[in-house]
C-alpha cells in the first residue's frame, strides 16, 4: 500500500512539502533536497524538470525543479523522476554520468512504492 496517494489534480505546495519530508526520511540524499516550481527551466518551455547542486548561504543543496505548468499526473512523474536522480547523487557526480541507468531505475521503482499505489 502506498504511503502517499496523490489526488487527481496538480500538486499543492503543502503536498510537495509533506511528500518531500517523507522521501527525505525514507531515502536520504547526499545533500538536503529543495523543490522549486519555476515557470520556465533552462530558458525552455519544453524542459519538464532538472536536478542540480546549488549553494544557499554556504549550505549545499540538491535543487529539484519541476516545471510549474506541468499538468497532473506529469508533475508527479517528473518529481519522482528527479528525486531518483537526487537519490543517486554522488560526490563525484559528473555531467556525463549515465543518467538513466540501472541505479536510477531502481531508485525510481522504490519511489513508486511510496507514491501512487501498488
Ligand atoms: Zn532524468
Amino acid at each position: 500500500m502506498a504511503d502517499f496517494v496523490p489526488r487527481s489534480r496538480p500538486l499543492k505546495r503543502s503536498e510537495v512539502k509533506k511528500l518531500l519530508s517523507l522521501l527525505q526520511e525514507r531515502y536520504p540524499t547526499l545533500h538536503p533536497v529543495r523543490i522549486e516550481r519555476p515557470k520556465i527551466i533552462d530558458g525552455s518551455d519544453k524542459s519538464f524538470g532538472e536536478t542540480e547542486v546549488r549553494k544557499f548561504s554556504g549550505k549545499t543543496m540538491l535543487v529539484i525543479r519541476v516545471a510549474a505548468w506541468l499538468p497532473y499526473p506529469a508533475d508527479w512523474m517528473v518529481l519522482i523522476h528527479e528525486y531518483a536522480h537526487a537519490m543517486n547523487w554522488r560526490p563525484a557526480h559528473q555531467e556525463n554520468d549515465e543518467h538513466h541507468g540501472p541505479e536510477w531505475g531502481l531508485a525510481e521503482a522504490k519511489l513508486w512504492k511510496i507514491v501512487g499505489g501498488d
